[in-house]
């Protein structure tokens, strides 16, 4: 699906901005690397920006014009730093991935252009894009560098596609006890766990049943908020078992965990 979605980078004059460019889309996840006219390519200094992401420069097609880097595409999304003359149908770096990915849905090819460092893309080229995207950065100081800018949209476009794919967002648990451990506690395992701590704290003098207070209500409450975890049932459930351990005077054993 990625792969439907180009990069295409106008007349770079910094190799280096390439490589970077390069990597940040293998980062995010795409491969099409598109180059138009670059200045200084192939380069060292590219491949030495790319960091692991050579293939991506060895795949680049390498085109003389604009018009040529964009056939196939049904969809031609135009970055820019500033503000230009001629009004356009703008978007924000999230509503570009979202406009790419339903294209691409729909079975059409999506590219996302890229301008000169000095210059960025010419108004003839804007005009060949059917939206501008511009990265809401301080109008201040709106320019960001090339490789950067692509960091920013390959990440929105990533950001979508995991959504859409239903994939998670966040790095899976790094959970040592496996995947039983970090699901959440039941409602039967809260009665015993609420039973347990009721217990022992009547065993340690701190809770009277014949005057409750609302103390069990209240913790009931607390670890009610507490979306606990199966792993941190089992840590409350030993606390509680040493405690009246400690509180009946035998001897403690540390248990190594
Ligand atoms: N002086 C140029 C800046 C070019 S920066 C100008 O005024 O246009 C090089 C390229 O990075 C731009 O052509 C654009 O593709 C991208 N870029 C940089 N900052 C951006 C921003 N805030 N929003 C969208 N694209 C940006």
């Amino acid at each position: 699906m990625l792969e439907k979605i180009r990069v295409v980078l106008v007349n770079t004059s910094h190799p280096g901005n390439i490589g970077g460019a390069a990597r940040a889309m293998k980062n995010m996840g795409l491969s099409r690397l598109v180059l138009v006219d670059p200045q200084d390519f192939p380069s060292s200094e590219a491949v030495a920006r790319a960091s692991g992401a050579v293939d991506i420069l060895d795949g680049a097609h390498i085109v003389g014009t604009l018009e040529e880097a964009l056939v196939g595409c049904s969809l031609v999304l135009g970055t820019s730093a500033r503000d230009r003359h001629i009004p356009w149908p703008l978007l924000d770096p999230r509503e570009c991935a979202t406009a790419s990915l339903q294209q691409v849905e729909q079975g059409g090819e999506v590219a996302l252009v890229f301008g000169r460092e000095y210059a960025g893309l010419t108004n003839e080229e804007l005009q060949r894009c059917q939206f501008h995207v511009h990265i809401p950065s301080d109008p201040e100081f709106s320019s960001l560098n090339l490789a950067t800018a692509v960091q920013v949209l390959t990440y929105e476009v990533r950001m979508a596609w995991l959504a859409q794919q239903g994939q998670p967002t966040k790095m899976a648990k790094l959970e040592t006890n496996g995947e039983q451990a970090s699901l959440p506690v039941t409602a039967d395992e809260l009665e015993l766990f609420y039973g347990h701590l009721e217990s022992t704290l009547v065993q340690i003098g701190f809770h009277d049943p014949s005057n409750p207070r609302h103390l069990m209500s209240r913790l009931r409450r607390l670890y009610g908020r507490s979306n606990i975890s199966k792993l941190e049932m089992n840590i409350l459930r030993g606390i509680l078992t040493e405690t009246q351990k400690a509180a009946r005077g035998e001897a403690h054993k540390r248990r190594d965990v």
